[in-house]
């Protein structure tokens, strides 16, 4: 009979998530005799038996692996014969700088729900966990993957849950976050000062505050919540002061894709992408109204279903089929993950709190995805997708990107991976900026990566941009719109020219005007300008993004003159006299008002024109209620008059004579947005021709409206262009950082850090 030995390594996402226990499993079905181990830079497998077995194992491992895993390579090679008299499993070692991945936090499992109901010690236990779900990048505070190395390690495994974990035909064998009633973590429920530990007792008290309308504060994987019945308008507007923040959408939590299914119309990828164990928030139509100042007049619903054992348990005691569960934070501070901070800031505002005695070592947020064109898009990555690396093509190794100021997620590059960090937030305040840098180094210690060359955005303000250069390291800086397009070029592993479409708020240009509104032909290493929207001044500078109004003003003057005043639009009634005489001569003075080619502003003056929207309580507000009124049956646009600057002069002249000949707010918007498509299609048309470049990306925040992204994209496959659309990564400033990665590696390797971008 023939034999054979074979060292196998395995690299990939393949330590925590059941790797081992499989292989174990795979080795004894084929009669296999051998080792495996975990290391930093992977799984290590020695196996050895017949030779149509070692064959067989090695397919297996392919088609076979657990769910949550995901192999990047497999190398394999003969080795001599050792004659190992069993299949085992070795302790970890740590035997090279080179790390393998780090699962993110898993949803708990359908076994895992079925044992709480069954298994003695973990009846109804709110932390159960097994090799296929449970915590993870969450509680990991070093590598490899051992419970000394995660925040498990205060709770020593009673008997029982050990003998599962050394027992390598259990599902819970080298489960690190391995627990039960005995010996793991437990809840506290802090209401009108007394301190309750009963599990029972917190289910009960917290369900019947939620049904009586009050607000519950409840820690979950990556941060804690707050959590009020999502029906009850008085509640959900009593937690909206409590937040003391923007009139942004709340999330909700639904207890059964039941429940979901009645409140909206999901599809059936939407549904995948609910039941996924990422379990992100979804973003959905809205079938069966909630309290309305959950949603703020959208009729869009961010929705997502339990993940936590506890949330099953929590809406068993509970007789609603959805509360609101928002992040736990004041203002735009990142999520709290502290108990003690949560009890002195989340308490006051809230009736009771629900905390539990594990840390949180990594702040995760919920994850925000949406489907268009059938399609999963990301629109803020954390809880279930980071630390997830980005593989790509280059060498990327040792490069930081700082990000740029908004939704910040920083990357950093080892080999020819990517790892972006989890959604950080505004980088705006102290708290941020804090948990940035912290983040930075927790990354760099975790993944082992020493920082050579540094990426930032070109704008010299961005806290980002500071944190770069404070670091004494070779720094290089990127257009901003240059790292949206390298960005998805990135997420598709695209290292050629291409036509860039980049639309977003705001991003400094090398001309020093303030850009958003881009045609690029560009690759990697370098773009050229094509074409822009026509500058106009941004009376105020940043303020304008808060008060589109001032846009419209912008934008009236520059094509009529002062005699904007007489057309008597509506909208001006909204505006004090004296405030628009001031962004008048602001605007003929010069004063604060830099020149911007922002798509983002244009739509703003738009929903201010049609006085839907003159101040914005959130970021692109104004857009987002722009698009929520498009009426599909529309089909009318406004003219096109494009040369380099693509001007807006007949758009404006043509919603203010809508305007004023009473057309709708919805029918001047659709019209507006599809003269927004027919302006990308014919610009690409354009530059194709005479570039003979048919690959498109399409980038930048504007990019996550719906009606556009899904009109585009059909309209340029249907004309044989080949596009790209971020999905993997986001569209907005969360997904620059990898772009500047990208950007920096590709100038790394040729060794020209000079940025040209002709304009
Ligand atoms: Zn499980
Ligand atoms: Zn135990
Ligand atoms: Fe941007």
């Amino acid at each position: 009979m023939n034999s054979a030995a074979l060292k196998i390594h395995i690299k990939g996402l393949v330590q925590g998530v059941g790797f081992r226990p499989f292989i174990y499993r795979l080795a004894n079905r084929f009669n296999l005799k051998g080792s495996v181990e975990n290391r930093n830079d992977g799984v290590i497998i020695f196996v050895e038996g017949l030779k149509n077995n070692v064959d067989n194992f090695l397919n297996s491992i392919k088609n076979e692996a657990p769910p949550a895993s995901n192999i990047n390579s497999i190398a394999s090679e003969s080795c001599s014969v050792n004659n190992f008299d069993e299949f085992k499993i070795i302790k970890s070692t740590n035997k090279s700088e080179e790390i393998t991945e780090i699962s993110p936090d898993i949803a708990v499992c359908e076994d895992c729900l079925k044992d709480m109901e069954s298994q003695s010690h973990r009846i109804d236990y709110p932390f159960i966990n097994c090799t296929n779900c449970g915590p993870r990048f969450t509680i990991i505070q070093d590598l490899p993957y051992d419970r000394k190395n995660t925040t498990m390690k205060s709770f020593p495994m009673c008997e029982k849950c050990r003998s599962e974990y050394e027992d390598v035909l259990d599902r819970r064998f080298h489960a690190q976050p391995v627990a039960c009633n005995d010996c793991g973590p437990i809840y506290t429920l802090t209401y009108k000062n007394n301190e309750i530990t009963d599990l029972k007792e917190i289910l009960n008290i917290s369900a019947k505050l939620i049904e009586q309308g009050k607000i519950v504060a409840i820690k979950g994987l990556g941060g804690f919540h707050l959590a009020c019945d999502a029906q009850n308008e008085e509640a959900v507007n009593r937690l909206r002061k409590a937040k003391n923040r923007d009139g942004k959408p709340f999330a909700v939590m639904f207890a059964t894709i039941e429940d979901l299914k009645e409140f909206t119309n999901a599809n059936d990828t939407e549904i995948e992408s609910l039941l996924s164990w990422k379990r992100p928030i979804l973003i959905l139509q809205e079938k069966k109204k909630l309290a309305k100042s959950v949603s703020v007049g959208f009729k869009t619903l961010g929705a997502m279903l339990p993940y936590m054992p506890f949330h099953y348990l929590l809406f068993e005691a509970l007789r609603l089929p959805v509360i609101v569960l928002t992040s736990g934070n004041i203002s735009d501070e990142p999520i709290i993950i502290d108990n003690q901070i949560a009890i002195e800031e989340l308490l006051p505002v809230s009736d009771a709190i629900i905390t539990y005695n594990r840390d949180i070592y990594n702040r995760t947020d919920d994850s925000l995805t949406v489907v268009f064109n059938n399609k999963e898009r990301l629109l803020r990555r954390s809880r279930g997708f980071a630390p997830s690396p980005v593989n790509l093509n280059l060498n990327v190794d040792g490069i930081l990107a700082t990000g740029a100021e908004l939704v910040n997620c920083f990357c950093l590059g080892k080999g020819k991976q990517a790892f972006l960090s989890q959604h950080i937030g505004d980088l705006k305040n102290m708290e941020t900026l804090e948990y940035y840098s912290e983040t930075i180094d927790k990354f760099q210690k975790l993944f082992r990566i020493k920082t050579s060359l540094v990426v930032c955005d070109l704008h010299p303000d961005y806290l980002s941009t500071k944190y770069a250069n404070e670091l004494n390291i070779k720094t290089i800086a990127v257009q901003h719109h240059h790292a949206h397009i390298a960005s998805c070029m990135a997420e598709y592993g695209l290292d050629e020219k291409v036509i860039g479409v980049a639309f977003d708020g705001i991003g400094l240009g090398t001309d020093n005007k303030i850009w958003g509104g881009e045609f690029f032909i560009c690759d990697l290493f370098d773009f050229e300008r094509y074409s822009h929207f026509e500058y106009i001044p941004m009376p105020g500078g940043d303020k304008a993004t808060k008060e589109p109004w001032r846009m419209a003003i912008s934008y009236l003057y520059k094509y009529y003159g002062k005699s904007f005043l007489d057309l008597k639009l509506p909208f001006l009634e909204n505006i004090e006299e004296d405030k628009i005489e001031l962004i008048i001569s602001a605007i003929e003075k010069k004063i604060n008002c830099p020149e911007t080619s922002s798509a983002g502003r244009l739509f703003d003056s738009i929903a201010a024109l049609i006085n839907l929207c003159l101040n914005s309580n959130f970021h692109a507000e104004a857009p987002m209620r722009l698009e929520a009124i498009i009426d599909k049956n529309c089909s009318d646009e406004y003219d096109l008059i494009t040369n380099n600057e693509i001007s807006v002069k007949e758009i404006i002249k043509g919603v203010v004579d809508d305007i004023i000949n009473l057309k709708s707010q919805s029918e001047i918007s659709t019209k507006f947005h599809n003269t927004i498509i027919s302006i990308i299609f014919a610009q690409v048309l354009e530059i194709s021709k005479k570039y003979k470049i048919n690959k498109v990306v399409l980038s930048g925040g504007s990019f996550q409206n719906r009606y556009i992204i899904e009109r585009i994209e059909n309209l340029l496959i249907k004309n044989s262009f080949k596009v790209y659309a971020p999905c993997k990564i986001p569209a907005n400033d969360g997904g620059i950082a990898l772009g500047q990665l990208a950007i920096a590696a590709k100038r790394r390797e040729k060794d020209v850090f000079k940025y040209s971008g002709k304009n």
